[in-house]
């Protein structure tokens, strides 16, 4: 097996489906997880983004407010294993809470393929 494949299925299975497995709620773990543990769906984990990787969390620039009972994510990340077509993507974003931007708290979200507003570019512009 290469090694991109083993990749593609840790990332898949041991950061999305792991992140939901410890942080989500059981809702959440019902509806995301059969099919990430089975491999019907592929999973995505994003924090690194354009000018933030060995300093993710530090450097983080996509951010999420709350609107009434939703929130609003804003951002882009980039060498994201699986990105362009995973099904399902686990996104950390840094709360719009007004505190200086290097001590916001950073939440985990789970994105579906396909929802309004959710670009999933098929290679990085960098590197074509
Ligand atoms: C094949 C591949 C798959 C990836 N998949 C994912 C993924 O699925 N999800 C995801 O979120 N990210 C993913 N990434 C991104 C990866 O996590 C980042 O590349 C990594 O965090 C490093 O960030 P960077 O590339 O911006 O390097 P930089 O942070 O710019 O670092 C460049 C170099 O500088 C060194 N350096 C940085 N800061 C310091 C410091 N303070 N002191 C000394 N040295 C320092 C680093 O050790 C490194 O050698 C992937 C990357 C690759 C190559």
């Amino acid at each position: 097996m290469s090694l991109g494949i083993v990749a593609s299925l840790g990332v898949s299975l041991g950061l999305t489906a792991a992140t939901i497995l410890s942080k989500g709620s059981l809702e959440q773990k019902k509806r995301w997880l059969p099919g990430l543990a089975t491999f019907e769906k592929v999973g995505a984990w994003a924090i690194t983004e354009p000018d933030s990787g060995s300093d993710a969390f530090g450097g983080m620039q996509t951010t999420v407010r709350r609107d009434g009972d939703e929130y609003v994510l804003n951002g882009r990340k980039t060498f994201i294993t699986n990105g362009p077509f995973a099904d399902t993507v686990v996104v950390y974003a840094k709360l719009d809470d007004g505190s200086p931007v290097r001590d916001r708290p950073v939440l985990t979200f789970v994105l579906d393929r396909g929802m309004p507003g959710f670009v999933q570019a098929s290679r990085s512009r960098r590197w074509g």
